[in-house]
């Protein structure tokens, strides 16, 4: 959603004259667009804002003065600390405050205190946003749902990103239409929680996410559509039956367990076991049978024993991952988890990530060899790692490289997988596509 948001950001400054450069010396304005989620992220933030504090001494003499920015969950939880720590930053602001950025940009440029935005606004920044464009692509995100009320122990988005908020369904349409007929043919609906999705409708009724999908799916030029992330226990009937029924929806499911442990998912104060994952992982697959799953892993979560950690490494085993991230447990300040006794150490933090991870990526390595002799639809979005080669993504999210012409961009090629390599397929045109290109 960072990428998301960032991109927006630069459809607004573009409409106030600004335009992208490439470093920070050519830049009169520079946005730090911060994550908070765990202790690493937010620590390089003050790493990265010492560099440009040098930048902006150097000009500081010159009538283009570097302009900082903080924005992001970084951002929203320092607030006035971060102009304490690094008194040359000129802007603060939170995710939802980026549509006032051409006024806080003015407002440094008139008066010498820093600007700091950190309330939730009860105007949505949405309406204030240009309509967002394809820009020659053919894949895109869209933000959905914001915010997040499920209160996991470890987790700082609910105070970060604030309560679960939902695009009326309108905007959400009038969105994709305009970036369906610039070009893109597959959309990933963004939410930190994007199944709690309800989004008014013009007639007054609510639209859950599977009913959101099967409205999207019916935009002619829209041939795929993902979502991320989603919180496994409210995942409903319309959102299985989905998965069931709308073609475009394809069939791979970021869904978070965490832990494999009982005791570690309710310490969390998550509201699925290890069991009810399973048993919905199955009716995921009973409704469609090919469906990928991913996950996000948390190791170390405060009192996590041997037998909780292998409770994980049990599950990972009977569900058959195509990918994860996993981390170790990052103690976060406001969180109930950070001040639970029995915070596990560091040393066994490390040895279990590994652990794991070797275990994770195995899973991959497998799924992607399996992938081999396979023919499967290839969305191709740009030049790959050769030349003549184009890039794309297989419906189970494996970048792809597929010998092709420059004119199979934009298209959904069939090719048949000749290699699997850890993090990528290598694959070839079916013959009679290659005939019709070169025709
Ligand atoms: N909505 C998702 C969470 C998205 S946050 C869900 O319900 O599961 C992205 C991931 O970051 C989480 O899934 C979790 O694995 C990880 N994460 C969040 N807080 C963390 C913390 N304090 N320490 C380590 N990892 C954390």
């Amino acid at each position: 959603m960072n990428v998301y948001d960032a991109e927006r950001m630069m459809d607004l400054l573009t409409l106030v004259g600004y335009e992208a450069v490439d470093t920070p010396d050519e830049a009169d304005l520079v946005i730090l667009n911060t994550c908070h989620i765990r202790e690493k992220s937010a620590e390089k933030v003050y790493s990265d804002l010492g560099r440009l504090r040098q930048a902006k001494s150097s000009r500081a003499e010159s009538d283009a003065p570097l302009v900082i920015a903080v924005a992001g969950c970084v951002a929203q939880a320092g607030g006035e600390e971060i102009i304490r720590r690094a008194p040359y930053v000129d802007i603060v602001f939170g995710p939802q405050a980026y549509h006032q950025l051409p006024e806080m940009v003015a407002r440094v440029h008139r008066e010498a205190d820093a600007v700091v935005k950190t309330g939730f606004l009860a105007e949505s920044k949405f309406d204030y946003l240009p309509k967002p464009e394809a820009k020659g692509r053919f894949s895109a995100f869209l933000t959905v749902q914001e915010g997040c009320d499920k209160f996991c122990t470890f987790c700082v988005v609910p105070y970060t990103r604030g309560v679960e908020t939902s695009r009326p369904t309108a905007d959400v349409m009038a969105d994709m239409e305009n970036l369906a007929s610039g070009g893109i043919r597959e959309i990933t609906l963004l939410g930190q929680n994007v199944n709690a999705y309800r989004g008014v409708a013009a007639d007054g009724d609510e639209w859950d996410l599977g009913r959101l999908i099967a409205e999207l799916a019916k935009i002619d030029t829209l041939k795929r559509i993902r979502y991320t992330t989603s919180y496994p226990a409210e995942v409903n009937d319309a959102l299985i039956n989905a998965h069931r029924d709308v073609e475009e929806l394809m069939p791979y499911l970021h869904l978070p367990v965490q832990s494999g442990s009982d005791r570690i998912l309710q310490a969390m104060n998550r509201r699925h076991n290890a069991d009810t994952y399973r048993k919905l992982v199955e009716r995921l697959r009973d409704a469609r049978r090919d469906l990928a799953l991913s996950s996000d892993f948390i190791v170390g979560f405060p009192g996590e024993t041997d037998a909780d950690f292998q409770a994980t490494m049990d599950l990972v085993d009977e569900i058959g991952f195509v990918d994860a991230y996993s981390f170790k447990y990052s103690a976060r300040p406001g969180t109930p988890a950070a001040v639970l006794p029995e915070q596990v150490p560091e040393d066994v933090k490390t040895l279990r990530l590994q652990v794991l991870q070797e275990k994770l990526n195995a899973g991959k390595a497998t799924f992607n060899q399996h992938a081999i002799g396979t023919v499967m639809p290839v969305l191709l979005e740009g030049p790959g790692r050769h030349p003549g080669q184009l890039v794309g993504r297989s419906p189970y999210m494996q970048a792809v490289h597929v010998n092709a012409s420059d004119d199979w961009v934009g298209q959904i090629a069939d090719v048949k997988i000749d290699a699997a390599h850890p993090n990528s397929l290598a694959a070839s045109l079916m013959g009679e596509q290659t005939r019709r290109a070169i025709a």
